[in-house]
């Protein structure tokens, strides 16, 4: 004979059957506590920052803020500090590669920049020429 159970005992049995599987599933992860950003440091926002995939992550990601850097001017030598905010500005709104770092002070990195759009303009212009002087040098037809 098939026994009936009443709305009370099925719900009873769920319920316990529930409380089994709680019991089985195990024990969410310890969040990990985040520590407290300390001042003069900047959040990272990792979304913002440009893909990056083959070389794993930078230490301001695993850290979660960036924080001041002092760093050596390539240049002339001077000690300079890469600030949080600075780090945060070049990775996340410029896109800079997340691996590359602060090399010169302020006035050698507009030295720099003189430099290189001097010789962008130097290589302009001798493109032209070189243009220039293929056309010359094209026969004329029956001057
Ligand atoms: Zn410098």
């Amino acid at each position: 004979m098939k026994a009936y159970k009443s709305g009370k005992q099925r719900r009873a049995e769920i319920c316990a059957a529930r409380a089994a599987k709680r019991l089985r599933r195990p024990a969410p992860a310890a969040q990990p506590v985040q520590a407290p950003r300390p001042r003069g440091t900047a959040p990272v926002a990792p979304g913002q920052l440009r893909p990056h995939n083959s070389y794993g992550e930078p230490d301001f990601v695993r850290r979660g803020y960036y924080e001041d850097l002092p760093f050596r001017c390539v240049d002339c030598g001077a000690e300079g500090v890469w600030t949080a905010v600075r780090q945060k500005w070049w990775y996340e709104v410029a896109k800079g590669d997340v691996f590359t770092t602060a090399l010169r002070c302020a006035a050698c990195r507009a030295k720099e920049r003189l430099r290189k759009e001097a010789a962008r303009r130097a290589h302009q212009e001798g493109l032209l020429a070189k243009r220039a002087a293929k056309h010359r040098l094209a026969p004329l037809p029956f001057g």
